[in-house]
């Protein structure tokens, strides 16, 4: 059975919310999404650290968190998951791709994170409205003006981006303060971590991203298009 599309939202009182919520705490930006959207609203992580996972289960609990296993996952993500998933009680829900291992990321980059990230976000927001994720910023110049809410026109449903307007020390600060749990591999120099075969440490002094898909002009996965 096809899953009914989500209605179009006021594309104009949606650009009033996110200009109204630009200052507002993390905290708040979840809560507005999940009062606004319910079970309706999916939090996409990564896993490369937990703090959107823990500001978000503070205001919704039962919130669906979705983490897209490509196949080409470090061990010590898929550790650093299970740790996580347990410390919170998560309801999460694993995606896998429709396609078997293969060499795909050695000669189509494009079409590996095509069949492995893009196509089964696209089945797990299947029948949502309103779809979460942890981008921010600062990350590339791609995302410096991303909106805290947008409409996700290729999805079809809305975007919340909770920690947009958050610097790397805000989110070292966070996991401080918090005493999160971190990712094995952040203190051994993998400071944006991905598939281990488009992922590697970056010199002090490095652009973060500059760790991932090092050497070819890729800079995106296809995820935030
Ligand atoms: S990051 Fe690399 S291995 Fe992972 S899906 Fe994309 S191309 Fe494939």
């Amino acid at each position: 059975m096809t899953a009914t599309a989500a209605p179009i939202p006021d594309l104009g009182e949606l650009a009033d919310v996110s200009a109204s919520l630009e200052s507002a705490p993390a905290s708040a930006i979840v809560e507005w999404a999940w009062e606004e959207y319910g079970d309706d609203l999916v939090l996409a992580a990564s896993f490369q650290d937990c703090v959107l996972i823990d500001l978000a289960v503070q205001a919704a609990p039962e919130l669906e968190v979705v983490f897209l296993d490509t196949q080409y996952h470090f061990a010590e993500t898929l550790w650093y998951v299970d740790v996580v998933r347990k410390r919170y009680g998560l309801n999460l829900r694993v995606m896998e791709p429709e396609i078997a291992p293969d060499n795909r990321w050695q000669r189509d980059p494009d079409a590996c994170c095509a069949l492995r990230k893009v196509e089964p976000l696209g089945r797990a927001l299947e029948g949502k409205a309103a779809w979460m994720t942890g981008l921010r910023r600062v990350e590339t110049p791609a995302r410096a003006n991303a909106p805290i809410v947008s409409y996700d026109v290729g999805r079809g449903i809305v975007k919340v981006n909770p920690l947009a307007t958050w610097t790397d020390v805000d989110v070292e600060g966070y996991v401080r303060d918090r005493e999160l749990p971190e990712h094995p591999l952040a203190d051994r120099g993998y400071r944006s971590i991905g598939c281990w075969p488009c992922s590697r440490p970056v010199d002090h002094g490095e652009d973060a991203r500059a760790g991932r898909w090092a050497g070819t002009d890729k800079i995106e996965c296809g995820l935030h298009a």
